[in-house]
């Protein structure tokens, strides 16, 4: 995280809430999930068993904050969008307390012929201003794309694109923007759907992409459940200076030293624990102090 945005968020802090040390503060509180997408069984569960919070989804609007078929573009950072939709639950329900998750599929940037699908997972508390978010990677995601014209042979894209457990989105390949066809899940509307956005297409061609929308893509569900899971571990560890929940690692310090040179070679060195709501910090050695780099990765020795 950049640390415009750690500032940002310390700036909600309020310093005067006083965390119970006993109990976990949120055991037997209810909090609000902002889906339309049938989250609650991915990211309920795993709170409630690890701290006691009970979660109830609310199904707001969330595509005003951007959809993954692009037909309306998201403005903010995955967090920011998390925590705008987070928010539109707590106001629509009167909750303190409000969850919502946020998923970015494409190419890895390392790698990119493989998809990979990062997924963040927020709680907002306005009780005591603070925010935890957690976030899962993974590269098992179905995310597959095609163009086609009318009566083209599928069967080799719909095996790719595991069809029709993961649903399709099908629009014009080039041209108008509409008609869209969201969540097809049978072959008869997929068919239909290819024939009417072909016509209207300015080269007859029609788009067919996964739907990634959560309900009807079970790739990324695991994804989201993974995500939930890392936020509830994070949100059952407490600050050990302040006891808020939350604590855990949130950035990473590069650079151990080459064995020949001493010059600073980007790998991971240590992590940086941090905590929610106030400015605690711990730096915690991921590898021993005598660890050397290979020379062969170093930028002065092996340039
Ligand atoms: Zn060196
Ligand atoms: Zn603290």
């Amino acid at each position: 995280m950049s640390s415009g945005e750690s500032g940002r968020l310390a700036a909600t802090i309020r310093p005067s809430h006083r965390w119970e040390q006993a109990d976990h503060p949120y055991a037997g509180l209810v909090a609000v999930l902002a889906t339309k997408h049938e989250k609650l069984p991915l990211i309920g569960p795993p709170l409630e068993e690890a701290i006691g919070l009970q979660v109830k989804a609310v199904a707001v609007n969330t595509d005003v904050l951007g959809t993954f078929a692009g037909d309306i573009p998201r403005r903010g950072s995955p967090l920011e969008t998390a925590i705008a939709k987070a928010r539109l639950g707590m106001s629509a329900t009167g909750h303190a307390i409000g969850l919502a998750s946020e998923g970015s599929i494409g190419p890895d940037p390392t790698m990119p012929f493989i998809n990979t699908d990062k997924e963040l997972v927020v709680l907002v508390d306005d009780d005591s201003g603070i925010v935890v978010w957690e976030i899962h990677s993974s590269w098992d995601i179905v995310a597959a794309a095609t163009s086609v014209g009318t009566g083209d042979d599928l069967g080799a894209f719909l095996a790719k694109a595991c069809f029709p457990d993961h649903q399709l989105i099908v629009r014009p390949n080039i041209g108008p923007v509409h008609p869209i066809h969201k969540g097809i899940s049978s072959i008869e509307k997929l068919g239909s759907a290819i024939a009417e956005c072909a016509a209207v297409a300015t080269d007859g061609l029609a788009r067919v992409e996964t739907d990634l929308r959560a309900h009807g893509c079970p790739s990324r569900r695991a994804v989201i459940a993974g995500a939930a899971q890392r936020l509830a571990s994070r949100i059952a560890a407490r600050c050990p200076a302040c006891g808020a929940p939350g604590w855990g690692p949130r950035s990473v310090v590069f650079g151990i030293p080459c064995a020949w040179c001493g010059t600073e070679v980007a790998r991971p060195r240590a992590e940086t624990y941090s905590c929610p709501a106030c400015e605690h910090l711990e730096t915690r050695g991921l590898v021993s102090p005598e660890e050397r780099a290979d020379p062969g990765e170093c930028p002065q020795c092996n340039p």
